[in-house]
Parts: C-alpha cells; structure tokens; sequence
C-alpha cells in the first residue's frame, strides 16, 4: 500500500494529472515501495501549467514592481529554510541521499532564493546621452515570460533554486519538473509557494519521466528551458527547441572532473578531499573529481592514504541508512542507478587494477562499497565515461604539462580541482584546465554568489552568481528622437 500520493501543483492548487498516469518510487534503502501513485503530467496537463503561467505573467505577476517580487520571493527563502530538515527527508526517502546532505541542499535553495531576491529591484538599464543624432538610447532588461526548467535526482532543490529564483527575480513564470527518481520534495513546497504570496500560476511543479519532460522541451509557448542532466538528453532537449519555437536553452550536463595532485600538495588536505569526493553523496555529483592524476613520486603514498580514508568510513558506519543524521552516504538512487555503477566497476575491474571496494556493500538496497582503481589506460570506458557513483580512477603523471594534457583529454569540462603549495603553480594549471570551475586546495562545492556551469560538452550558460540571472532575460534597446 503507498503511503504516498503527490498530485501536481499547477495555479498554487494541487491537481489530480489529467493524463491518469502515475510513477512508482521504491525505497533505494530496503526495495520496499514508496508510492505507486506519483501523478505523472501529460500534454493536457502541461497545457495547463502553461495557460497558468502565460496568466500569472500576463497579469499579477507581471504587473507587480520588483520590490514587491523580492518580498515574495525573501519570505518563499525564509518558509523553504524553516522547513529545511523535513524537506531534507522527503528527498533521502526517495533518492537514498544522506538526509544531512539534503539538508543543506534545501538551505542551499534558500539562499538562492534570497540572494537572488537582492537582485531583483537591481536590474537596471543604461542611457546614453544624446550626439549628433539628437537621440536617447535606453537598454534595458526584461523577463522572456512563461520559462521552464528540467532537473536531475541529485541534488533537487539546488537545482530548483539555480533556475527559478533568478527566473523570477527577472520577472519570468515558471513550470519546474523534478526528475522521476526524486519526485517528492519539490511537490511539498506547494503550501510554501502559497503562504510566501506568489499569485497562482507563478511557479508550477509537475511530475513525470522523460515524457513529460519532452513536452516541456517542444512546447510552444516556453520561451526558455534551464536543464540540468545527462550530456544525451541535454543534446535531445536542444533538438526539441530547435524544431519547435527555438525557445532559449541553458545546458548543465555531465562531468568526468579531474583532480591533479603535484608532489608539493599537502597530502593530508588532498587525501581527505579526494575521499569526500567519492563520499558525498554517493558519488553522485556532477563536479565529483572522477579521474585523480597524481604525481609518481607520491602516487603509493596518496593510493594507500585513500584506500585507508575511504575503508575507514565504510567500516566506521558512515555508510547506511541516509534518514540517520549521522550517516554521509547512503545507497545510489535506484537499481537502475544501482546496475549503472555495478556494470561501471566490472569494466574496471577488466581494463585496471581494483585497489578498494569493487562490490555491494550489505545484501539489501542499492548500497555500493566505495571504490577505487589505479592503473587504468586513458582510453579505458571508466576513465572516459561518467560513472555517477562512488567510483574513481587513479592515474599518474610525471610533468604538469602531461597532468595538464591528461586533465583536459576529456569531452567534458565541468569543474576541476588542483593540489599544490605553490602559488605560481595554481595560477599557471588553473588558466589552462579546461573546466568552468576550478577548485585549489579544495574539493569543489558551489556557492550562490558564482557562476556555475560547463565547458565542451558539459554545457553552457551559468546557474548563480550575477551570470545566473542573464539566462533569464533579454535586452531591449529603444531609441527616442
Ligand atoms: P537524465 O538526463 O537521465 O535526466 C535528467 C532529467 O531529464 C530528468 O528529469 C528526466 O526525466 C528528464 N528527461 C529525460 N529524457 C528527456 C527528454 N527526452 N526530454 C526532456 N527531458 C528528459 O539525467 P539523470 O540521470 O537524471 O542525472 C544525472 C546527470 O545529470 C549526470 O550526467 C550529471 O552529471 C548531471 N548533472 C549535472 C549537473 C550540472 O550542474 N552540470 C548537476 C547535477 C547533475
């Protein structure tokens, strides 16, 4: 029996999905079931977001000062941090990440929210004063109108807070889709939403799988989609906004991230960074330093500390149960997820050398041991491909030109971390990684006052910081005689 039932949220009202279709969640922790009765939208149902939201734009929302947005949107941010540890919850149920971690990602949202409400009554336009032409020139931003946006499992109310708070900052309505494996925190913000004052149709939530999202991706009335995924769906999504209304699209997609360890690194710094890489949410992260390249001199050194660190956390019980608030890893989202990772670490286990983990860890659930392979070939499918677990590869390097040449023999650019004491170093390796994030000395976590996003195929445009917003704008010059 599920225990569960999420409608939609479309026009701040919950609603049964006209498209009598439903998802069905399990329990990545024991298999049990979660719910078999998700509401999944379909196209009379997006018609419907849409209408609410074509609405909202053309009247309430549309018509209220950005001062009085900002209002809204701080109280939405101070509702979505007071109820932090529930929502927190709601997403470890579905996607088995460790509730602290969720935790901090609905904060995260939160102060998305709020520090893109501080944007919102600064958006101004320039004038230029008059020349030979006698004329005034004004630019000046506006809102694109009915925006949407497409998330991934991992991390989904940081996911919602990059795309909709600078959207509606801007002035934009919004119809947001969870992904399917984690489609219970976002669809409880509802009575939030409400309570914060946003008139119905600003800010609309549906389920559903790749389906539904497609209608989003083709519709053509959406002037905009932010998507956050795979590098195959994001190219999908592309094509769908090409053939329908070439609606705006921003690209945040995979990641094979390197790490570069040099031989003057603090070994402790970067074996402890390299660990939580692999930890934090499972390996689930898209900027998770996948591919470690550390220097020969210290390479058994830094493979034994690792292989320490990471055996230490598993025996220590920081794997388990994710509603446990002292747990920091739990199972991978689904058996999809789980069968994904599995085939992954078979592949190692072929093309390198197995050097931790390599197997489930208990017999029950989508839990994986953290795992670690060293000499694997750069032309090996673990090294190329993205895992999205609690998987990563060790390879060395004798020269930073070579670390540099390994780092960036990737289709992907996300983010990058770099270890060394030295200063001219960092600088020198930072400007030639190819990656729309490096890290030094750290490992990479994001913050809502920088641009984050891709290079090559992990995307474009960039989600927070004062680049976050110009994906939901455009720029209108008027000249006056
Ligand atoms: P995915 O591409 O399978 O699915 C992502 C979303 O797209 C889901 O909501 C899904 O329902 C939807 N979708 C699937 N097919 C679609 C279609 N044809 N049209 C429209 N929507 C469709 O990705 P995933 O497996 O859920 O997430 C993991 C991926 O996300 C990894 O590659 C990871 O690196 C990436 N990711 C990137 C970032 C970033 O900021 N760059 C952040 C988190 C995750």
């Amino acid at each position: 029996m599920a225990s569960f039932e999420t409608q939609l949220f479309i026009n701040n009202e919950y609603v049964d999905a006209k498209s009598g279709e439903f998802l069905t969640l399990y329990n990545p922790t024991d298999d049990t079931l979660v719910s078999d009765k998700i509401h999944s939208a379909g196209e009379a149902d997006i018609d419907a977001a849409v209408a609410a939201a074509k609405a909202a734009f053309k009247g309430p929302w549309g018509k209220m000062g950005p001062t009085s947005r900002a209002k809204i949107l701080f109280k939405f941010a101070d509702l979505v941090r007071q109820k932090a540890e529930d929502l927190g919850k709601l997403e470890s149920l579905a996607m088995g990440s460790a509730v602290s971690t969720q935790t901090l990602g609905s904060h995260a949202c939160a102060d998305l929210l709020t520090y893109y409400a501080g944007w919102a009554d600064k958006l101004l336009g320039e004038t230029s004063y008059p020349g030979e032409d006698g004329k005034y020139k004004i630019s000046q931003r506006e809102p694109i109108g009915v925006c949407s946006g497409i998330g991934a499992w991992n991390a989904s109310y940081l996911l919602f807070g990059w795309k909709v708070a600078p959207a509606l900052a801007a002035g934009n309505t919004f119809i947001y889709k969870p992904s399917e494996k984690s489609p219970l925190g976002l669809l409880a913000l509802g009575p939030l939403i409400k309570e914060a004052g946003f008139p119905p149709g600003v800010i609309n939530i549906v389920n559903g799988a790749g389906k539904t999202g497609a209608l989003l991706a083709s519709h053509m009335e959406i002037r905009q989609i932010g998507f956050t995924g795979s590098t195959a769906t994001g190219r999908r999504i592309q094509e769908a906004a090409a053939k329908s209304n070439l609606k705006r699209v921003s690209l945040e997609l995979g990641g094979k991230s390197p790490s570069i360890i040099f031989d003057d690194a603090d070994l402790e710094t970067a074996v402890t960074k390299s660990a939580q890489g692999v930890l934090v949410n499972t390996g689930q992260v898209c900027a998770m330093a996948s591919r470690i390249f550390v220097q020969e001199g210290i390479a058994d050194q830094f493979i034994g500390a690792l292989k320490g660190a990471l055996e230490g956390a598993s025996a220590s019980g920081a794997i388990g149960d994710p509603m446990n608030k002292n747990t920091m890893v739990g199972p991978v989202a689904d058996k999809a997820q789980f069968d994904r990772v599995m085939s992954y670490i078979e592949s190692g286990k072929k093309d390198g050398q197995l050097v931790t983990g390599g197997t489930r860890k208990g017999d029950k659930g989508n839990f994986i041991e953290p795992t670690i392979f060293k000499n694997t070939p750069s032309d090996a499918k673990i090294v190329r491909e993205e895992v999205f677990g609690p998987v990563a590869t060790v390879q060395t390097f004798k020269t930073e030109e070579e670390a540099i040449e390994m780092a960036n023999d990737t289709i992907f650019g996300l983010s990058a971390c770099v270890f060394t004491k030295n200063i001219s170093r960092a600088l020198r390796v930072t400007r030639q990684i190819e990656a729309g994030t490096v890290a030094v000395n750290d490992f990479f976590f994001p913050t809502v006052d920088t641009g984050f996003g891709g290079f090559k195929q992990s995307g474009y445009g960039r989600e927070g910081g004062p680049e976050g917003i110009n994906d939901y704008l455009q720029f209108k010059t008027i000249h006056i005689k």
